[in-house]
């Protein structure tokens, strides 16, 4: 009893020492804070992990980093900058997964989404249905702050999953939500941002706002795709289905960019919910003569197969490889494969160079783990990022094709890391939303998902601004996504004639422009 009572004093006085030193140490406009202000650190410790992100390439410092222990926390903490005098940026920090700064906030407040869903401890997400709307729907209520794939499995847990997804599960909710979400079945189902019902939002005036397509409309659509520009994220009611068992995962080689993408385009014309005979997922990966075969987002191809396959990359300099996958729901893999049979006739891919695979559904969507394990496991994962990630008009594809991959990536002969390259459909995307996608029915997305050395990352940047200026001298009509641009006068043509809207948003929810200032869209910082 003695020991226990001891114990406790030690830890009162502990906290209360630290919440006192936290508070003479923060900068006065934060120090103001009273009833939050021991959930505030500054130690530089904190600091500096809240100065970086994934892409390793810039690097901005908050004035502290916030711990919520509640939602409520967060809405106390926006409110008191919005009426503060001076107000301070605030940004919520997912997994810290962008590239360019974008969930960092210089001379401001991070919010530490990580650990406060550590602290929930497993309560962010719970699944259930509504039996009074017009369709039976099943829907997963989810903390901004979880992962995608602690939804994936607590939702697998009823029989049910999300539809759309990206590559790579280990994302917040609230960080994808903020671009779009994309993946190979983004043609089929959208993108995330596109099956989402309902969200709680703190506003950027400290407004806790309960928001859907039919209810606080504007906030909705603005937070979709609006790069947390509008709002924090605290809760997101994702759409569920039926959960498949097995995947039929193949992928097919082309040397010739135009069969490859006609037939992308082929299988992504058959597409939507009803349509049962349609793909499931489809992707495309450039294999070049100077990368590896199998890449850290998938190995794929049987080792007794490389040589061919780098004989056929030497030979062409560059191959296409069509990567798609088609669901099964029973255990039987007789109808998967005839519906499959059907939709591959009459591709055109290189005789021969077909592959193929039969995975559980958790292994197909959590492909890209174990190659992150693996660099991890080598002190590969941390290194810079200098990704590029772009949309692109299927009617302006060649000139792409023949100006960047065929010319600029051949002659530096520097991308070793996966290139991505797939269409998608815009009829799946919600134009009242913020994303900001091309003007044709088709476009395509191409990323460059660079990994490179500390000292040579500027070397890839350096690629990437010829890659945009080629686009630019040329007339491609490319959009970034996961965007970074330097001037209002880029953020302006990015969003085109959503522009005005994104703005009069801005002035709406966030007026004194103090959410995710690291997107450097309205504080240059
Ligand atoms: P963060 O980087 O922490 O935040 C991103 C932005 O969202 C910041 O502006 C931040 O302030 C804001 N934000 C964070 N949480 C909230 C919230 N709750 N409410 C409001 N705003 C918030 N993207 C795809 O679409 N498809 C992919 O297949 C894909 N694969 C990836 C693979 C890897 C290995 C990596 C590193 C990234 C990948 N991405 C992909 C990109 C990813 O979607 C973005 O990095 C996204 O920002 C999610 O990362 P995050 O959760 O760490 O968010």
């Amino acid at each position: 009893c003695f020991i226990l009572l001891l114990i406790t004093i030690t830890r009162l006085i502990y906290t209360v020492g630290k919440t006192e030193q936290w508070k003479t140490l923060l900068p006065p406009q934060l120090a103001t804070l009273e009833s939050i202000s021991h959930k505030l650190q500054d130690d530089p410790e904190a600091i500096e992990l809240a100065s970086k992100d994934y892409g390793n390439l810039v690097h901005s410092f908050p004035l502290a980093v916030f711990h919520p222990s509640s939602i409520y926390d967060i809405v106390s903490l926006v409110k008191h900058s919005y009426n503060s005098t001076i107000p301070f940026n605030i940004a919520a920090r997912g997994q810290g997964h962008s590239t360019r700064g974008q969930a960092m906030a210089s001379d401001g407040v991070v919010v530490d989404m990580a650990g406060f869903r550590e602290r929930r401890n497993g309560v962010g997400i719970s699944v259930s249905f509504d039996p009074f709307v017009e369709s039976y729907y099943y829907y997963a209520d989810v903390g901004g702050e979880q992962l995608w794939i602690d939804v994936l499995h607590k939702s697998l847990e009823y029989g049910l999953a999300p539809v759309s997804w990206t590559d790579y599960l280990y994302l917040t909710v609230g960080g994808t939500l903020s671009n779009a979400g994309i993946s190979g079945q983004t043609f089929h189902y959208g993108p995330q941002i596109s099956n989402v019902h309902e969200m709680d939002v703190i506003t950027g005036k400290g407004d806790f706002v309960t928001c859907s397509s039919k209810t606080n409309s504007e906030l909705f659509h603005a937070v979709l795709g609006g790069l947390g520009q509008f709002g924090i994220i605290a809760r997101a009611r994702i759409a569920l289905e039926p959960a498949p068992k097995r995947v039929k995962w193949v992928r097919l080689l082309y040397n010739d960019f135009s069969a490859f993408t006609k037939d992308q385009e082929r299988l992504i014309s058959i597409n939507g919910r009803r349509q049962k005979n349609a793909l499931d997922y489809l992707e495309g990966i450039l294999l070049m003569h100077q990368g590896p075969i199998n890449n850290w987002r998938s190995s794929f191809f049987p080792l007794a197969d490389h040589p061919r396959i780098i004989s056929l990359v030497t030979k062409h300099s560059v191959l296409y490889c069509l990567e798609l996958a088609k669901y099964h729901h029973a255990q039987s893999q007789n109808n998967v494969n005839e519906e499959l049979q059907v939709l591959m006739q009459g591709l055109s891919y290189i005789p021969g160079f077909y592959y193929e695979k039969d995975v559980s559904y958790v292994e197909f969507l959590n492909r890209v783990r174990s190659g992150e394990l693996k660099l991890q496991s080598q002190g590969l994962w941390d290194v810079p990022h200098p990704w590029l990630n772009l949309f692109i008009p299927k009617s302006q594809i060649f000139e792409f094709d023949s100006g960047i991959f065929k010319n600029i990536i051949l002659k530096r002969n520097i991308t070793t890391g996966p290139v991505l390259i797939y269409p998608m459909n815009r009829n799946k995307w919600d134009n009242r939303m913020s994303a900001s996608i091309p003007e044709e029915d088709i476009f395509y997305t191409v990323g460059f998902l660079h990994s490179s050395g500390f000292d040579n990352w500027r070397e890839f940047d350096s690629q990437n601004k010829e890659i945009l200026q080629f686009c630019n001298d040329v007339g491609i009509k490319v959009k970034q996504y996961l965007p970074h641009y330097s001037t209002q006068e880029s953020w302006t043509k990015h969003f085109g004639p959503k522009w005005n809207t994104f703005l009069e948003r801005k002035h709406q929810f966030d007026p004194r422009m103090i959410l995710s200032p690291g997107q450097r869209i309205f504080n240059n910082n």
